[in-house]
């Protein structure tokens, strides 16, 4: 049997057989199967917006070559004694632990949140009644930030073809949606991420690998280079191999791997705030009308520089999604954006955010102590506004004027949003950057200043960089290694989960 790429025009609304009757004509055989390879949203004409579809066909009327699959992983599969302890049950944690196991390793998962019913149960209650689990929330327990989060599997990273196509491969084998295999912005959403996040569990412990929850790593035992053991609350876990990959929220570990002598540096990042716009007003300015059948609901991503030279930019934009509180520890306040896979809240948001790098915001060459304490500080900040978790908020068109807000309209934030002058709240260099980018993004988006900009969003990526091989290796030790965004060499569920596999890849293969 041949095959052919077909590349098919459709209406936003179209059905399979609007597929198969293109098909059809093309091949002229009742009997051919397809597959899609790609599809995307075309909305640069308002008035045409449609969808671009790859399919591959299958039928005897084509030409008999060979279809050659994406390429997946080729992994090194053999029965090994060494024993490995992943830290973080996060996308690049377990991702290397499940690749670990697969290459025939003993591997334990150890995180310090619980598994992910527990989990939920605590950000329930964290978003009605405003108590704070320090082990439960949004940054930590099982599946780490990538499980209550808006679940887009887009990723930029470049070379990471077969690590990709494997994680895709391994969530839709976990019940995810199968168009995330082609979609060109795929998008699963908490409500499946918290499904996948079990089955992936169930998978991993059924082929004897460990998962321990609520436990955390608090130091670990070396002998020169070589690292022994980790050392949790109450137990201490022999390793051959330890793969940290404890997220960029974990500020105490960073601190714990630092005394221990892991080197790490700064970096650029970003902070800011999350902007909230009511969906229609983004459909509109994205569609020129308030819904098209097909699709859910509109996205954007905008960027611009400010004359400062400062970059400022949207950040993992929400369609049909809610602002939630994301900080991760006591008497902090962060925010950061999730959906469901249905993306039908009645609520656009993104992160709006300046790019600097630490020593612009503190002033001087800054070390990664200083900038963790810095960014503890402003958390600190922003919770002692209210004293709790309600947010300090403020309509944009006001932030561009610096002036106060009347009250603001209810958005989707669980907690309540109070006005604040939220352009004093962050460094000037900040604010200034923001105010101007959001003149230019209120030219490209019709109604963009009308938005209510919310909170701190400081998590779009580590303000540090681990020092480390290419492998993942750590600089100076034999057996230690830091991945996903952590580390800072990643950022985001895809490219953090690639991170874990290829070090899991190069520590089977050395
Ligand atoms: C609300 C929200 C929405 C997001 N939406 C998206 C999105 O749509 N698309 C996207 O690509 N990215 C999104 N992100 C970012 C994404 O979740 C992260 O980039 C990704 O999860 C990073 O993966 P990681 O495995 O490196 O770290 P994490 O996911 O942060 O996992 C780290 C894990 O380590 C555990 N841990 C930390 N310290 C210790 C310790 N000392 N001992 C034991 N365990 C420890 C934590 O509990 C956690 O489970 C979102 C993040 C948030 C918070």
């Amino acid at each position: 049997m041949g095959y052919k790429t077909l590349h098919l025009t459709l209406p936003t609304d179209y059905s399979d057989d609007d597929i198969k009757k293109i098909i059809h004509s093309e091949c002229g055989d009742p009997d051919f199967t397809y597959q899609i390879e790609k599809k995307s949203l075309d909305a640069r004409h308002k008035n045409s917006i449609h969808w671009q579809i790859t399919v591959v066909v299958f039928s005897r009327h084509f030409p008999g070559e060979n279809y050659e699959a994406p390429q997946s992983l080729t992994l090194s599969c053999k029965k090994r004694t060494q024993k490995v302890v992943v830290v973080g049950s996060g996308p690049a944690g377990f991702f290397a632990a499940l690749v670990l196991q697969l290459s025939g390793f003993q591997v334990t998962i150890i995180e310090r949140g619980s598994e992910v019913g527990e989990r939920k149960k605590a950000i329930v209650n964290l978003e009605s009644t405003g108590e704070f689990s320090p082990q439960n929330n949004y940054a930590f327990g099982e599946g780490g930030a990538g499980t209550f989060s808006d679940g887009k599997l887009t990723s930029r990273s470049k070379h990471i073809s077969s690590e990709r196509h494997f994680i895709l491969s391994e969530y839709i084998k976990a019940g995810a949606p199968e168009e995330i295999g082609y979609m060109a912005h795929p998008h699963v959403g908490t409500d499946n991420l918290e499904k996948i996040v079990v089955a992936l569990r169930m998978r991993f412990l059924e082929n004897g690998g460990r998962i321990l929850f609520d436990t955390r790593m608090t130091g670990i035992i070396k002998k020169g280079s070589l690292v022994q053991s980790v050392l949790c609350d109450s137990e201490e876990i022999e390793a051959d191999y330890v793969v940290i990959a404890t997220g960029h929220s974990a500020y105490d570990t960073y601190r714990i791997l630092m005394n221990e002598g892991v080197i790490f540096g700064t970096k650029n990042f970003a902070i800011g705030h999350r902007i909230e716009h009511p969906q229609n007003l983004i459909n509109t300015s994205q569609w020129g009308r308030e819904s098209l059948p097909g699709v859910k609901a509109a996205e954007y991503r905008l960027a611009t520089q400010s004359t400062s030279g400062v970059p400022v930019y949207t950040f993992c934009m929400c369609p049909g999604g809610y602002v939630v509180p994301a900080a991760a520890f006591e008497e902090k306040s962060v925010v950061n954006g999730m959906s469901f896979y249905l993306r039908d809240n009645r609520f656009a948001n993104a992160g709006c955010v300046a790019g600097v790098h630490p020593d612009m915001l503190l002033g001087h060459t800054s070390g990664p102590v200083e900038i963790l304490d810095w960014m503890d500080t402003l958390e600190e900040q922003f919770y002692n506004f209210s004293g709790s978790l309600v947010i300090p908020g403020l309509r944009a068109e006001d932030y561009m004027k610096r002036k106060n807000s009347k009250p603001l309209d209810p958005g989707s934030y669980p907690l309540g949003v109070k006005p604040a002058p939220l352009f004093s709240m962050v460094p000037e260099i900040v604010s200034k950057a923001i105010a101007e980018g959001l003149y230019d993004f209120s030219r490209k988006i019709k109604g963009f200043e009308t938005g209510t900009l919310m909170g701190l969003e400081n998590k779009t990526s580590s303000p540090l960089r681990v020092s480390r091989e290419k492998n993942g290796k750590c600089s100076g030790f034999d057996n230690l290694y830091f991945v996903g965004e952590g580390s800072g060499y990643a950022g985001g569920i895809i490219s953090s989960a690639a991170d874990g596999v290829k070090c899991a890849m190069a520590i089977s293969s050395g």
